[in-house]
């Protein structure tokens, strides 16, 4: 099959056409992946460490390029992918230090002399399936945990994502021993057999898929995480600095067009805070500077393809515009950020997550029933709440099925040294980042030692 990656901004541009790699192919990287780990392994805290370190390096002063990269193969606004670079920098440097951290405990016995140990150690070979829209960041907070504590990687892409993909594994390939940093570009074929061979599997993209793998994982045995969908609420009650939280929500809905799986596409506006919010949103979404996402100004670019155009405006097409509804006339997969009220419980809008810069508007009575409104969504990543009465804030929302809660802040962006993830569809499994990570990529291991 031919694999094709071009610019959302100017489709005719086309970054990576080659032909995929094939199940077979992947299967054997698994294989030559578990042969380098043995050495990688062995080479000793220090010496991770130093790679990882290097790696970091590496990409720091490859910034620039790769962020030009970053903004033609996946249309991301140049001001957000150099935050993405420094986040993927900085996440490096972070698990660099993971090596050296302690890896088991010692107890004392319930009965009798001796010594209880645990230790953990890694899995083998991990296979890592990430989506387009993050591609240096997410491949990086997979694999860069994943080899601090020992473990070789086989990095599948999104399609979408295959040139990013392949300039991070030549400068991993340049600071890591060979063969631990395995990249196969590709799509399902390759991604499946990745999955029925690995030793432990790490997933992010959409629920439909996830589900699939996490399935497939479960079967043989092996740990898996999901990161999947969302469809994220921002709560604004009545005390709420409207003008600021009118703010943060046009950033979560249009920054990058809606493609983040932390984006808002929900905003449930509680009593009195309709009418002013409605206004104060209307007015920030129109204001948003739509173009080239090589621009340092812009701030929402173009969808990934023209299906996702499409799928955009569709979700639009039959409620109420309070602010954009428009396609623009303009080479690339455009949308401009959209505003919506009186979707009933079953628009899709309130169902799927649409993945475009679209929101719709939802009043709420009180507090309670913005909870209930937000759990009514089969997601449950991220919400964001905008008050400023905290108690309400932190005491009020013990009921949301969410994973992630911002207060006064957008739902987009996530601090790489907690732990990330959801509830009900958006997650399965152990988190990822932060410690949560290194747990996950490692299994512990029991001794007893008794004077022999
Ligand atoms: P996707 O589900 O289409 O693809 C994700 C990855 O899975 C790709 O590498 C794809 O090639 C691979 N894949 C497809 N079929 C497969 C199969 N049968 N077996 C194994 N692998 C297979 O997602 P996408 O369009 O690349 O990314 C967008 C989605 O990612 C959105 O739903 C978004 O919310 C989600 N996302 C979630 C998070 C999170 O942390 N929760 C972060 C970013 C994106």
């Amino acid at each position: 099959m031919t694999l094709i990656s071009r610019n959302p901004a100017d489709p005719a541009d086309i970054l990576v056409e080659l032909r995929s790699p094939g199940a077979f192919a992947a299967a054997d990287a698994v294989e030559r992946a578990r042969v380098a780990q043995t050495g990688w392994v062995t080479a000793g805290a220090g010496a991770r460490a130093t790679a990882l370190g290097a790696l970091a390096t590496a990409i720091e002063t490859a910034g620039d390029e790769l962020a030009a990269l970053a903004v033609r193969e996946v249309g991301k606004p140049l001001a957000e992918a150099r935050a993405e670079l420094a986040r993927t920098v900085a996440l490096w440097r972070y698990y660099a230090q993971a090596p050296y951290e302690a890896t088991g405990t010692v107890h004392e016995p319930a009965a009798g002399a001796g010594l209880l140990l645990t230790r953990r150690r890694p899995h083998g070979v991990a296979a890592l399936i990430t989506p387009w829209n993050f591609p240096f960041a997410i491949p990086s907070w997979k694999a860069a945990p994943a080899l601090a504590v020992g473990n070789a990687v086989v990095l599948k892409p999104a399609p979408e994502a295959t040139a990013c993909a392949l300039r991070l594994a030549e400068l991993a390939r340049r600071a890591l021993p060979e063969g631990v940093f395995t990249v196969v570009p590709g799509g399902a074929a390759e991604g499946a057999a990745l999955v029925s061979a690995a030793d432990v599997v790490s997933f992010t993209g959409s629920s439909a898929v996830g589900a699939g793998v996490v399935r497939a994982a479960t079967e043989r045995g092996v740990p898996v995480q999901a990161e999947m969908g969302g469809l994220n609420a921002a709560i604004v009650l009545p005390d709420a600095d409207m003008a600021l939280a009118a703010r943060h929500i046009a950033a979560s809905v249009a920054g990058y067009a809606g493609q983040k799986c932390t984006a808002t596409s929900r905003v449930v506006a509680v009593g009195a805070a309709l009418e002013p919010l409605r206004e104060a949103l209307a007015e920030e979404l129109r204001a948003v500077p739509v173009g080239d996402p090589g621009d340092p100004g812009t701030v929402c670019g173009p969808l990934i393809t023209e299906a996702a155009r499409d799928a955009t405006a569709a979700a639009w097409a039959d409620l109420p515009v309070l602010a954009g509804g428009a396609v623009p006339d303009r080479t690339g997969w455009y949308a401009a950020p959209t505003l919506v009220e009186k979707a009933g419980p079953d628009h899709r809008l309130l169902r799927e997550e649409v993945f475009g810069p679209v929101a719709a508007l939802l009043p709420a009575r009180d507090l309670d029933h913005a909870v209930r409104i937000t759990n009514a969504a089969r997601y449950g990543l991220v919400t964001s709440v905008h008050t400023a009465d905290l108690a309400a804030a932190l005491h009020g929302l013990d009921a949301l099925d969410t994973g992630m809660i911002r207060i006064n802040a957008p739902t987009t962006g996530v601090d790489f040294h907690l732990p990330f993830g959801g509830a009900k569809d958006s997650s399965h499994g152990p988190r990822e980042q932060g410690r949560a990570a290194l747990e996950f990529y490692t299994s512990s291991r029991t001794y007893t030692l008794v004077p022999g």
